[in-house]
């Protein structure tokens, strides 16, 4: 299920995400965190940068947190794993029309990209993912994960998608033992979405 609001982060400096991070690390260690989530959207302009009220920013950075603290405890194991999977969402692709010439594959279901444009995200992130050995799966939804799944047991995970569609994959995932990695979308609205790709190539 998408967010009830839209945001766009990608204008926010990196320092937000480092920041995020250690919050993330004194959640893990069971640190209060207290009024940090307030001091940190007063500190980047979060609502001034983005147009998000205090709550839905709030809501947003809970979300980060969590995801990073997710990711975090499950890295070792992600790193043992072998048979991996790359879910990236249709909503970053560079055209949403039919100038996106992937195939849809209806029995997945899952577009399978052509590589039709050099600067699309989904285009770079899945080149180098099968270059690793990941198969590829561009989404047009959270709810083909269990599908796929259950079809093709794969040990480890890495996904993107925003940050609700993340909680619910990684539910999924936890059921099914399988390691994740998630990335969050930076700008979600379900066209022209954005992730960071230097993050993602850090953890494939
Ligand atoms: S590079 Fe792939 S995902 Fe991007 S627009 Fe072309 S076919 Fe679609
Ligand atoms: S922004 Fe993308 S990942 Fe999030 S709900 Fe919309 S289509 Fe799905």
């Amino acid at each position: 299920m998408p967010y009830k609001f839209t945001f766009d982060l990608s204008r926010i400096p990196r320092f937000f995400f480092t920041e995020i991070a250690k919050i993330s690390y004194e959640k893990r260690m069971h640190r209060k965190v207290g009024n940090t989530m307030q001091d940190i959207i007063r500190k980047f302009r979060i609502e001034e940068m983005t147009g998000l009220n205090l709550s839905d920013a709030v809501q947003l950075l809970e979300d980060l947190v969590d995801m990073e603290a997710r990711n975090f405890l499950e890295r070792k194991k992600f790193r043992k794993t072998r048979k991996r999977a790359l879910f990236l969402p249709h909503c970053s692709r560079k055209f949403m029309d039919n100038r996106c010439k992937a195939k849809f594959e209806q029995d997945i279901p899952s577009y399978v990209c052509a590589h039709c444009s050099p600067d699309c995200l989904i285009n770079r992130a899945a080149s180098v993912a099968e270059m690793k050995g990941y198969d590829v799966y561009i989404l047009p939804g959270g709810s083909c994960i269990s599908k796929i799944l259950k079809l093709k047991h794969y040990e480890g995970v890495v996904g993107v998608a925003c940050g609700e569609e993340l909680r619910l994959a990684g539910e999924a995932l936890y059921q099914m033992n399988v390691a994740g990695q998630a990335i969050p979308l930076l700008k979600n609205g379900c066209a022209n979405t954005f992730f960071n790709i230097e993050t993602l190539f850090k953890i494939l």
